[in-house]
């Protein structure tokens, strides 16, 4: 049996070795794994800066996967957490309630009134605890809903071409990455696919908009919802559409009974340069998923908002079957809400958002940094990037995935899509810092792809 050292903890060989023997990660060939050697392992983090168990230190240029807002180990976020682990870690709220997700709900609701509108307000919290689950909870909502409202042909969802809404069965099958998805087609409900283009191109859009009118026409009394990333399909590699393209498919729910459903687990909290992809848009969902930068990063918390309408759908007697039958073991986590409820509050008193625009242009100023030889093009809204490679090489040449692991050697870690160069930093991150990403991501590039 392995040991631990002398220090009581493994030793880095051993932790690289126990992983190879025993983790198995998300999204990864694990032969490719393999094949890359002792594996990155994070140990720290200050800031920006993750340090690993060698002591190196890499600047964040993916907000652990896109979830970190104000830097790392943040002494306020830490003494939220501490205070309540002092309290209460976790109790349930099936049966009972307690006080951060009480407080973090009242919150919520108060801060997604900054989404303008004509459309009723978002007024209810349902919780979970990541942002597939999100999602599935909004897609049972939608349809339980208008099946309780008498509609019961709604039973399907549409949703945008090249979607990703996240990894279990219900998010996997509004999801239109076929990559990802195509293997699990025979477990998924069938989505009605609207196009979505991949820039806001007024001429792509147009005739996106027409298809997803002949589809709302021939399918429209069958939708209970639509599905949609707001202005950015972040894991298909930073596809975006203009505000208008939304509003003229929120038009065709509204004109046809179909409820729209703001996936912003990407987008919300700041990304966009805006607290939430939304507002740009300047209409109110009725469903509104959250996840990733919802608890500023630190731990896995999720939450679907809904309009009073939808939530009186489920009210009824006793023992009626309008409940909505759906409840994760962890939703509604005190850790989870304490450590939300601090990050919204450094949203306002470190003004996070009046902050952006400098840091915005670093990332601008980043991308352009990027040897144009090797550059398809430079896809970017807020502190959102992607940078999709020309090369000649073919997926197998893995040229994404070597770039980032060249870009370590440079002090930066990066996660890319396929052969797009993905740029999220923590909001945290200093204008300065974001320009060493794109200076390190450059020499990476020209270190694998070749060039000057
Ligand atoms: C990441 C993501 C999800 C899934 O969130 P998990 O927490 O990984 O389950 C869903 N929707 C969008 C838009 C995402 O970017």
């Amino acid at each position: 049996m392995d040991r631990l050292n002398p220090t009581g903890q493994a030793s880095a060989a051993e932790l690289a070795a126990w992983d190879h023997r025993h983790l198995w990660h998300p999204f990864t060939q694990q032969d490719e794994w393999e094949a890359d050697g002792p594996p990155l392992i994070i140990e720290r983090a200050s800031g920006v800066t993750l340090i690993d168990v060698h002591g190196r230190s890499y600047l964040d240029g993916i907000a652990s996967l896109w979830t970190n807002v104000h830097g790392h180990s943040h002494p306020r976020l830490i003494a939220a957490v501490q205070d309540q682990l002092q309290q209460v870690a976790h109790s349930t709220l099936l049966g009972c309630a307690n006080r951060p997700s009480i407080t973090l709900a009242h919150r919520l609701v108060e801060v997604v009134a900054c989404i303008p509108g004509d459309s009723p307000p978002l007024t209810r919290v349902f919780y979970s605890d990541s942002g597939s689950t999100a999602v599935e909870v909004a897609l049972k909502m939608a349809l339980q809903a208008q099946q309780q409202w008498g509609q019961i042909r709604r039973t399907r969802f549409a949703a945008l071409s090249q979607a990703y809404h996240g990894d279990t069965v219900g998010s996997v099958s509004v999801g239109g990455i076929d990559l990802f998805h195509g293997i699990y087609r025979p477990l998924l409900f069938d989505a009605v696919r609207v196009p979505a283009p991949d820039r806001a191109d007024p001429v792509q859009e147009a005739a996106c908009l027409a298809e997803a009118e002949a589809l709302f026409a021939a399918h429209g009394p069958t939708l209970a919802a639509l599905i949609v990333e707001p202005r950015v399909q972040g894991a298909a590699g930073m596809r975006m559409h203009s505000a208008t393209y939304l509003r003229r498919l929120h038009q065709l729910c509204q004109n046809e009974g179909v409820l729209f459903i703001a996936d912003e687990v990407a987008t919300g909290f700041g990304r966009t340069g805006a607290l939430f992809a939304m507002e740009s848009v300047g209409l109110r969902p009725d469903l509104l998923c959250l996840a990733k930068g919802l608890s500023g990063g630190l731990l896995p918390l999720a939450a679907t908002l809904a309009t009073e309408g939808v939530f009186d759908a489920f009210r009824g007697p006793p023992g009626s079957q309008r409940t909505f039958f759906h409840g994760h073991t962890f939703t509604g986590n005190a850790l989870g809400c304490a450590a939300a409820l601090a990050s919204l509050d450094l949203f306002e008193d470190e003004a996070v958002l009046a902050g952006l625009p400098p840091k915005i242009a670093a990332l601008t100023d980043a991308l352009a940094g990027l040897p144009d030889a090797w550059v398809a093009e430079r896809r970017q809204l807020g502190l959102m990037a992607a940078v999709p490679l020309r090369h000649d090489r073919g997926p197998e040449a893995r040229i994404g995935h070597r770039i980032c692991m060249a870009a370590r050697d440079h002090g930066v870690l990066l996660r890319p899509l396929g052969d797009s160069l993905v740029f999220m930093p923590p909001l945290a991150m200093a204008p300065a810092q974001i320009r060493q990403l794109g200076e390190a991501a450059a020499a990476a590039m020209i270190e694998v792809l070749g060039g000057s």
